[in-house]
């Protein structure tokens, strides 16, 4: 798709690789992944040094068209399953892009309170693997997975995608992880955004700093969660830990919270929540915003709250320190409980992708069993659906939100 990578496109001689594990079934079903251990190559063992285009297939023939990465560790990610490779000639990269407008835009579009920040491309999910792009109104932001993805995926042809389709003014890349002499921001398309963007999020007003925040500036995928809290908050007191910009604290106090306080180690997270209460018109004395380590704020005073709502970042970046991950989530829950008043609630969340469902329900359960409450659930639910993922690989269902009662 880059230059680079279309000779692979247009010739006939792509790099093939040879799976060295029996993975035609879960490739056939949607799994989106081979790890490098996996695969050996075919065609005299060469292997490209960029990432490039190619064809996968095991003894028993050919089974799918992939992106070879050279880098990191996932070494094919499944493009597409069709004989025919993907290209150019027949739109696929376009008819994959339309696909994820047209899952997004009925929802978008119907709903009475407007939402103009949103996950438009979810990688994996929208058969599109590495690649992100996230809308704030008429700024898009790109992310790739990885060094693979970003050479593969072509930023001249998904920006004219989004100036035609989305009507975006400016496209930018967001690196992940930047080195100290790489800028944080690339302008792909317009003017280089370097000062918040404000949106709406089911009305709601947020501005998003997509420069200074974290991701790519707002973390979209708690959207149904932030209305949800929104629409059960009327005269509670809430308490919003890891509160970032204020999505729970501003959605509590839209659903008319009598009291919402907010703690995030980030001063400059903690002032734009501030912000947004008054922006969003609601009164300032209403909130109370505090910088400050989670933990250490647990350990002072003995205040209790109607509502507390719990979404630290993630814990478990591997899976081999799962277990501490479950330890830490485990006692940071019993400390949140003990902080909610008699038949108060608890919204419990986790974003690590190695803590499954199963895995944060027994979280969740000895954190009620240390804490000495008994929970009752009023929703569990995870990510909104501009984060999909293939049904297949439920590692990428890696947003875990439950909603409890207590006695
Ligand atoms: N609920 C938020 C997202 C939370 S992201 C929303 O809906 O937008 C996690 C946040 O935890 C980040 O803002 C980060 O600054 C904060 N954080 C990380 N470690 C912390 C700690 N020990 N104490 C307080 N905040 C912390």
């Amino acid at each position: 798709m880059n230059p680079e990578n279309n000779k692979h496109m247009t010739s006939m001689r792509r790099p093939k690789f040879r799976l060295t594990r029996n993975l035609r079934k879960s490739i056939l079903q949607g799994h989106p992944w081979v790890y490098r251990e996996a695969i050996q190559p075919l065609d005299n063992g060469v292997r490209p040094d960029k990432a490039c285009l190619a064809q996968v297939e095991d003894a028993k023939g050919e089974i799918a068209w992939a992106i070879f990465d050279p880098h990191g560790p996932l070494a094919l990610r499944i493009l597409s399953l069709e004989s025919a490779p993907p290209s150019e000639k027949n739109e696929f990269f376009e008819r994959r892009f339309a696909r994820a407008w047209s899952l997004r835009k009925s929802w978008l579009t119907s709903s009475s309170r407007p939402t103009t920040a949103f996950r438009l491309f979810n990688g994996e999910g929208d058969g599109l693997p590495g690649l992100v792009c996230d809308l704030y109104d008429k700024t898009a932001v790109l992310q790739f997975d990885g060094r693979g993805p970003g050479e593969f995926w072509n930023r001249e042809q998904i920006s004219s995608f989004l100036q035609r389709e989305l009507h975006v003014t400016s496209v930018v890349e967001k690196v992940r992880r930047p080195s100290k002499d790489e800028a944080p921001l690339l302008s792909i398309f317009g003017p280089l955004v370097t000062s918040p963007v404000p949106v709406l999020e089911n009305g709601a007003k947020f501005e998003v700093d997509i420069v200074r925040g974290q991701k790519t500036g707002f973390f979209l995928d708690q959207r149904d969660n932030r209305l949800f809290v929104r629409e059960i908050a009327r005269g509670k007191t809430v308490l919003n830990l890891f509160s970032y910009t204020g999505g729970f604290s501003i959605s509590a106090g839209l659903g008319g919270a009598a009291h919402v306080t907010s703690v995030d180690l980030s001063k400059d997270a903690v002032q734009e929540c501030g912000n947004g209460f008054e922006r969003n018109d609601l009164d300032p004395k209403t909130h109370a915003g505090l910088a400050a380590d989670v933990f250490d704020f647990m350990k002072t005073g003995k205040e209790t709250w109607d509502h507390v709502i719990v979404d630290p970042p993630s814990m478990s970046h591997s899976e081999d320190r799962k277990d501490l991950a479950v330890q830490k989530y485990t006692e940071l829950f019993a400390q949140a409980i003990r902080r909610v008043r008699r038949d108060g609630e608890i919204s419990l969340s986790s974003c690590s992708s190695h803590i499954s469902f199963e895995d944060f329900h027994k979280i969740t359960t000895e954190s009620l069993s240390q804490a000495r409450r008994k929970g009752t659930v009023l929703r569990v639910s995870g990510q909104g659906a501009d984060h999909p993922y293939p049904n297949a690989c439920p590692e990428l269902r890696y947003l875990k939100f439950f909603h409890l009662t207590l006695d």
